[in-house]
C-alpha cells in the first residue's frame, strides 16, 4: 500500500480528532509539494510523530536503482513494490518541458511482439497510489536535479502495462494527478494498444486528456502479428470506436508507429496509415524501433523513416519523428522490462545486426 492510496475521505477519518483544516493541509503538501506528512514542519510535532508511526502511510515505491543517459537528461528509476515486483519510470528533460513516462501495471498481458514488458508477461495492476507516487517522485526529482525553476510539466502513460486494462486505478490516478497535483489534463497522455471498452470509458470521463493509440500496422494481418490484441479488437472495430471518441470528445488522437525495418515501413504501409489517419485528423508519431532481447528486429534506417514521414506529410497527415531517448539504459519505448538486466549493460543483446527479421517469417 502506498501513502497515495488513501483518498481524501480516508484522511478525514484518520484526522477526525484534529482541526478540519489539517486534512487539506496534508493533502496539498503530499501532492503539490511532494512532502511526506512527517516532514511537514507546520504540523504539531505530536501529530508528525503519530503519522510517522501509522501503518499504511509508507511509500509504495522503494527506489532500487537510478540510471541516466543523454547527458543526464533521461533518467530511469527502477522501483520495488511492496510485494517485490519491479516497475520502471522514465523522466525526460527537454529544453521547454520535463516529461515522465509512468507504468500502470507490473508486466503486461498484451504481449506486443517488440516490447520487453510484453515479453515478460503480466503480474498485476498497479494501485492508484503506486501510479500517483511515480509522478510525485518525478516532481521531486525534477526540482532537485534540474534546478528549482524547472517543473514537471507532462505525464505519459506509456511505461509498463496497458493503462486501459487497469481503468479503475488509472482513472482515479488521472483525477488525482490533474486535480490534486495540478497538472493540466492537456498535458497528460494515456496510451493504449486499442482496448475498445477502455477507450469508451476514457471518452466518458469528459476531460481534456490526450489519447494515443499504439497502432504499428494499418492492416489486420500485420497488426495481429505485432499487437496480438488486434485479433480481439480488429481495426474496423477499433477505428469505429476512435471515430466515436473523436466525435464525442473533439480531441485529436495520436497514432504511435514503431518503425520496424522491412516489417511496417514500406510505401504501402504509409498509404494504409494515411487512409485511416485522414478521416480522424490523427497525428502520427513515428518511433524507430528500439531493440529488445526477446525480438531480434531492427529499427528502420533513418532515410526510410524520413521517406515514410514525407509520404504522410504530403498526403496531409501531421507527423512527427519521436526522439529516441534513453536507448543506452533500455529506457526507450518498448524497452522497459523491470529487471536488473534492463538497466543496460549487455550491448550484445541490442546490437546484433545479423538478427534482422524478414517480414515473410512473420507472415508465414
Ligand atoms: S507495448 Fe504496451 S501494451 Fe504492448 S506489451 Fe508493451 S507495455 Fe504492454
Amino acid at each position: 500500500m502506498s501513502l497515495y492510496d488513501l483518498e481524501i475521505t480516508q484522511w478525514q477519518t484518520l484526522l477526525s480528532k484534529e482541526p478540519k483544516f489539517r486534512t487539506n493541509q496534508i493533502w496539498e503538501a503530499i501532492h503539490k509539494n511532494a512532502i511526506r506528512p512527517e516532514e511537514l514542519t507546520s504540523l504539531p510535532k505530536r501529530l508528525r510523530d503519530t503519522l510517522s508511526q501509522t501503518r499504511d502511510l509508507d511509500s509504495g515505491l522503494q527506489l532500487q536503482r537510478l540510471v541516466a543517459d543523454d547527458n543526464g537528461l533521461t533518467e530511469k528509476a527502477l522501483f520495488r513494490l511492496h510485494d517485490g515486483r519491479i516497475i520502471e519510470t522514465v523522466l525526460m528533460h527537454y529544453p521547454e518541458r520535463s516529461t515522465v513516462c509512468i507504468s500502470s501495471q507490473a508486466g503486461c498481458a498484451m504481449n506486443c511482439r517488440f516490447c520487453a514488458t510484453g515479453q515478460q508477461g503480466f503480474f498485476r495492476h498497479l494501485s492508484t497510489g503506486e501510479i500517483v507516487e511515480q509522478v510525485i517522485w518525478a516532481i521531486s526529482r525534477t526540482s532537485h536535479t534540474r534546478g528549482t525553476e524547472r517543473r514537471l510539466s507532462n505525464i505519459v502513460f506509456m511505461g509498463m502495462g496497458e493503462p486501459l486494462a487497469n481503468t479503475r486505478n488509472v482513472f482515479r490516478a488521472l483525477e488525482r494527478i490533474n486535480k490534486a497535483i495540478g497538472i493540466g489534463a492537456r498535458h497528460i497522455t494515456v496510451s493504449t494498444v486499442g482496448i475498445i471498452p477502455g477507450i469508451r470509458q476514457f471518452a466518458s470521463l469528459d476531460a481534456q486528456y490526450n489519447l494515443a493509440v499504439s497502432l504499428h500496422a494499418a492492416n489486420d494481418q500485420k497488426r495481429s502479428l505485432l499487437v496480438p490484441i488486434n485479433s480481439q479488437y480488429p481495426l474496423e472495430k477499433l477505428l469505429a470506436a476512435l471515430e466515436e471518441y473523436f466525435r464525442s470528445t473533439k480531441r485529436r488522437i495520436s497514432f504511435e508507429w514503431a518503425m520496424i525495418d522491412g516489417v511496417n515501413d514500406t510505401d504501402q504501409d504509409a498509404q494504409d496509415l494515411i487512409r485511416i489517419s485522414i478521416p480522424l485528423q490523427a497525428h502520427v508519431n513515428l518511433i524507430p524501433l528500439n531493440p529488445t532481447p526477446g525480438w531480434p528486429a531492427l529499427g528502420s534506417p533513418s532515410a526510410r523513416v524520413r521517406a515514410f514521414a514525407q509520404l504522410l506529410a504530403q498526403a496531409g497527415v501531421t507527423v512527427s519523428v519521436r526522439d529516441n531517448r534513453g536507448t543506452g539504459i533500455a529506457a526507450a519505448c518498448g524497452q522497459l522490462a523491470g529487471t536488473a538486466s534492463s538497466l543496460g549493460g549487455d550491448e550484445r543483446l541490442y546490437s546484433d545486426s545479423s538478427a534482422k527479421i524478414d517480414l515473410r517469417d512473420l507472415l508465414d
